[in-house]
């Protein structure tokens, strides 16, 4: 086929979403050779700026679309456009619904343009979009942004009906049914996304719309996850390809500190900071950019990390609250970074030997692919089954000891307590960065896997080879056999398009 092949990219409104997504559009139209629209929001494009800007420069074929989000007009704050930005349980349900109601602009979007893209490739979280691509005709592919190891488990928890009502209280341990590992779990933290009261119509929606996509695409590194990958495909019956770890494609060091948002931090400073530390000295703490501890933790937390005498980089919510003094105490020795730290470009320094880590699954990827070895501090969804698979599977981990999951803004009372002491924190330290020889080699393996899969000619660089290749064979049958769908009436009034190929509302 002559053209290139267009596809429409439909992340779920969070950075942990976001980032891998943008990843996957420049890869697309960098080693596919093919035209990449990312749909976006306004918030969410100018926190994606950096990339963009980076896909622009590169003479790649990425370009976003803004659609206007319909937040305000259900009583959602102005600007609370992205995940991380809702802070009330009340206004989660409101954002989701806001969300699903992009399906008008996005349908009014896609009949307008020229011709129809060859396919979209849309966040499972964004199951709306099925209905969409239906009428449109265009081939869906689902986006997993977790590890498949979560998805498969998810799967076979589903097929099961393990999670009833009671679920999200049940701590009794079982196995995993039919799952290619012995993995114990139990049902409270093995909840997985839209698992919470008031959302059961988007996870309903949300498996519909697995069961009818034309193929799925992982965010993973068949390296280590293939079993869990390949048992996915065959319980759908669908094609799978595994592209990742995304966050190894290559990039300049200002795209990298500007991934997901502008960093709160000069990241030339943190790298000079970094420059003076030892070798794999240095633990970096994160939570991401949902999780947040609440004060009882911060407070053992800094206890722990003041009384290990190591050298750490702590990145704290604007909200987090730690003692006045803190810094002053620490200075010269741990940093603390209140907001948006430039997560990739601490990763990938030599001076970071561990990463405290809540396992959501980028922040994972990111790590290993840079052979941290991690320290595991859980909090919801798949978070609890990444850390599974991190320290019992590839033994890349230690755990820190959280036992019941903690949303940041509603869940259980006991996960408001303290569930991680000062010792416990100084115990795992200990035996990851003293004792962890084993632990740091498996992850320096992996790591070396995770960049031969993402090398020209490794299995992410074939996967997407055969996803592109798949989408030219859908194209070219459409070519051949249906007439071409651009008679339809365009609609007027909705998001032109600007020279960048974004979008002017
Ligand atoms: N991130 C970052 N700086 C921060 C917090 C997070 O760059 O201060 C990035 C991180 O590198 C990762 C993403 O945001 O790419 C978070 O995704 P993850 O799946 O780890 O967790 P989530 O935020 O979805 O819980």
């Amino acid at each position: 086929m002559a053209r290139p092949l267009h596809f429409v990219l439909v992340p779920l409104l969070a950075q942990g979403h976001v980032i891998p997504v943008l990843d996957l559009a420049r890869l697309i139209a960098g080693r596919a050779g093919a035209r990449a629209t990312v749909v976006l929001t306004p918030v969410t494009a100018a926190r994606s700026r950096a990339v963009l800007d980076h896909a622009l420069r590169e003479g790649l074929a990425v370009d976003h679309v803004e659609l206007p989000f319909p937040g305000p007009a259900l009583g959602l704050p102005e600007r609370c456009e992205s995940h991380d930005m809702v802070r009330e349980m009340s206004h989660f349900t409101l954002f989701y619904e806001a969300v699903w109601l992009l399906a008008g602009p996005l349908e009014a979007y896609l009949r307008a343009l020229p011709r129809r893209p060859d396919c979209l490739v849309a966040d499972t979280c964004n199951p709306w979009t099925a209905d969409v691509a239906r009428r449109l005709d265009i081939p869906r592919f689902v986006f997993h942004g977790p590890s498949a190891f979560f998805l498969l488990a998810q799967r076979s928890l589903a097929t099961h009906g393990v999670h009833d009502d009671s679920a999200a209280g049940d701590f009794e341990p079982f196995e995993v049914p039919e799952f290619p590992v012995r993995v114990v779990t139990n049902k409270a933290t093995s909840l997985g996304f839209f698992h919470f009261p008031g959302l059961e119509k988007q996870r309903r929606e949300t498996l519909d719309a697995e069961a009818t996509a034309d193929g799925f695409v992982f965010n993973t590194c068949a390296a280590f996850e293939s079993a869990y990958i390949k048992g996915y495909g065959e319980a759908l019956g669908r094609k799978v390809w595994a592209v990742g770890p995304l966050c190894l494609l290559d990039t300049d060091a200002e795209t990298t500190a500007g991934r997901g948002n502008c960093a709160a931090v000069d990241a030339g400073l943190v790298v000079s900071w970094l420059d003076g530390r030892p070798h794999q000295s240095v633990l970096y703490v994160s939570f991401g950019s949902m999780a947040r501890l609440f004060p009882p933790q911060v407070a053992e937390l800094a206890a722990g990390l003041e009384s290990s005498n190591r050298p750490f980089i702590w990145v704290t919510k604007e909200t987090d609250d730690l003692d006045a003094g803190f810094d002053g105490r620490v200075e010269g020795r741990g940093l603390v970074i209140r907001g948006w730290a430039p997560q990739m470009t601490i990763l990938s320094h030599p001076a970071v030997g561990g990463f405290l880590t809540h396992c959501g699954w980028n922040s994972t990827l990111e790590s290993i692919s840079h052979g941290v070895p991690l320290l595991t501090w859980p909090h919801f969804a798949d978070q609890f089954l990444n850390e599974t698979l991190v320290v019992d599977v590839l033994g890349a981990g230690v755990r820190v000891g959280v036992k019941v999951p903690a949303m940041h803004v509603f869940l259980n009372p006991e996960a408001h307590a303290k569930q991680v002491g000062r010792d416990d924190v100084k115990r795992a330290l200990t035996e990851l960065m003293d004792e962890g020889s084993g632990i740091r080699a498996r992850a320096k393996e992996l790591a070396t896997m995770a960049r031969e899969a993402m090398a020209e000619g490794g299995s992410a660089d074939r996967d997407l080879a055969g996803m592109a290749r798949h989408v030219g064979e859908l194209a070219q049958r459409k070519e051949q056999g249906v007439p071409e769908l651009g008679s339809e009436k365009q609609i007027n009034g909705w998001p032109r398009q600007t020279s960048r190929g974004s979008i002017a509302s």
